[in-house]
């Protein structure tokens, strides 16, 4: 009863996150500052994902963690004065603080994250799947190569799959980076990312980062893949 009760409040709690974080898109429109990062509501309930991401870690991830690097990267973005459009904010991040790489990448990286999953994600076919076929020799290829750069990212960040011009390329990133940020080795467009930050697995996976990574397999939402990378 107490863990229901638990997680009816922080369900609660992270709706109500998630519409205080409407208006500052409409403010906006009022403010100096071209750039404002909002949440986007979570497309599936935080239990939606069991087995394979627990509700725990989602409402901890999607509602602490997440929240606070919108609110500090708009916080940033104000102290600064920033203007940047939200490419420009990315293609331009060596000249801004750490404060606005971090959270900004935060506040990015996990909108995608969350709408490259679902509940039974399924296997990817049509288009999607011959591009990756076509470029890794096959789906299981494809898995392994990404699976190893999830496993090889040593301490925080993400793996990527991206599209840089007509070819897709798989590559992590460190912390809160990703592809489209001028410091980073990998650059393209993202079409897939998983975060490897323990706090993303450690609740329920502990250690084995590899058995948080071959779950997840079974909740990526390739139709939102596909759509990508028209
Ligand atoms: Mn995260």
């Amino acid at each position: 009863m107490e863990t229901i009760n638990r997680r009816e409040f922080v369900k609660q709690t992270v709706t109500a996150a998630a519409v205080l974080a409407v208006p500052a898109s409409v403010l906006a429109h009022e403010t100096p500052y071209a750039l404002q990062f909002k949440q986007v509501a979570l497309p599936y309930a935080t239990n939606a994902l069991e087995p394979n991401i627990d509700a725990l870690t989602m409402e901890i991830h999607y509602g602490k963690h997440h929240t606070a690097y919108i609110k500090n990267v708009n916080d940033a973005i104000a102290a600064e004065n920033i203007t940047y459009s939200e490419k420009d904010f990315f293609a331009n991040i060596s000249k801004l603080s750490a404060k606005a790489r971090n959270n900004g990448g935060g506040a990015w990286n996990h909108n995608f994250f969350w709408q490259s999953m679902k509940p039974a994600g399924g296997a990817p076919s049509g288009k999607i799947a011959e591009a990756l076929t076509g470029a890794f020799g096959s789906m299981d290829k494809f898995k392994e190569q990404f699976t190893q750069a999830a496993m090889t990212r040593f301490g925080s960040g993400w793996a990527w799959l991206v599209k840089d011009g007509n070819t897709l390329k798989i590559g992590s990133t460190p912390n809160q980076d990703n592809p489209m940020m001028d410091v980073s080795e990998l650059k393209g467009t993202p079409l897939l990312a998983l975060d490897v930050w323990e706090h993303a697995y450690y609740l329920k996976y502990q250690n084995k980062r590899n058995e948080y990574v071959a779950n997840w397999w079974n909740v990526v939402n390739w139709d939102e893949v596909a759509k990508r990378l028209n």
